[in-house]
């Protein structure tokens, strides 16, 4: 089967899930979005309150904020792979409980391993955390903060990953706009 069949098939058991509780709350499951012969795959936490209905991935506030930051870094949506690490929405926006996360995580993989990015882009402190504990067995990375690992480039073995801040953290602190659009320019050398 080709990407395209692989991802379709991955797709259709994403959208009739039912592994969590999540899935009694959420009007969508959403499936990830983009270019599938990306070389960047961005993951987000989850779907937010206008992405669940729309059924489409950053239409909501946070997704304004994040087309600002790609054009300011010159980086088309198109050009790029996108998914959340959790499919469905979080009621009223609460953390992802240890469960949810795990119980989705074979989805990401999935979809990591199909379309098999140059460079994972995980946008915030849980999609690094669950990048990281996957692939990255280092101990001195798997014990470093998000902050220190932010807009820095980790290898191993395994994958490149680039952690940058959820363009929805920007809607809380407006300040942090500034350096993030430094931080999402660096991501143009892996275009
Ligand atoms: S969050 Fe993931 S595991 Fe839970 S129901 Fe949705 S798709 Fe399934």
């Amino acid at each position: 089967m080709d990407k395209l069949q692989l991802l379709t098939e991955l797709n259709d058991q994403i959208r009739t899930c039912d592994r969590c509780s999540l899935s009694i709350t959420r009007k969508h499951a959403l499936t990830g979005e983009g270019n599938i012969n990306a070389r960047l795959m961005f993951v987000a936490l989850s779907p937010g309150a206008k992405e669940d209905v729309q059924n489409k991935m950053f239409v909501g506030p946070s997704g304004d904020v994040l087309n600002r930051l790609l054009d300011k870094a010159g980086i088309s949506r198109e050009s790029v792979f996108m998914t959340n690490l959790v499919k469905c929405m979080l009621p009223q926006n609460r953390k992802p409980q240890t469960g949810e996360i795990e119980s989705c995580s074979l989805f990401l993989e999935k979809e990591i391993s199909i379309i098999q990015p140059e460079v994972i882009v995980p946008l915030g402190y849980y999609a690094t955390r669950a990048i990281i504990v996957k692939y990255h067995t280092k101990p001195e990375i798997l014990n470093m903060s998000f902050k220190s690992i932010n807009g820095r480039l980790l290898y191993s073995d395994k994958i490149k990953v680039f952690p940058l801040t959820h363009p929805s953290a920007l809607l809380y602190d407006p300040s942090l706009e500034p350096e993030t659009i430094k931080k999402y320019m660096r991501l143009k050398r892996f275009l």
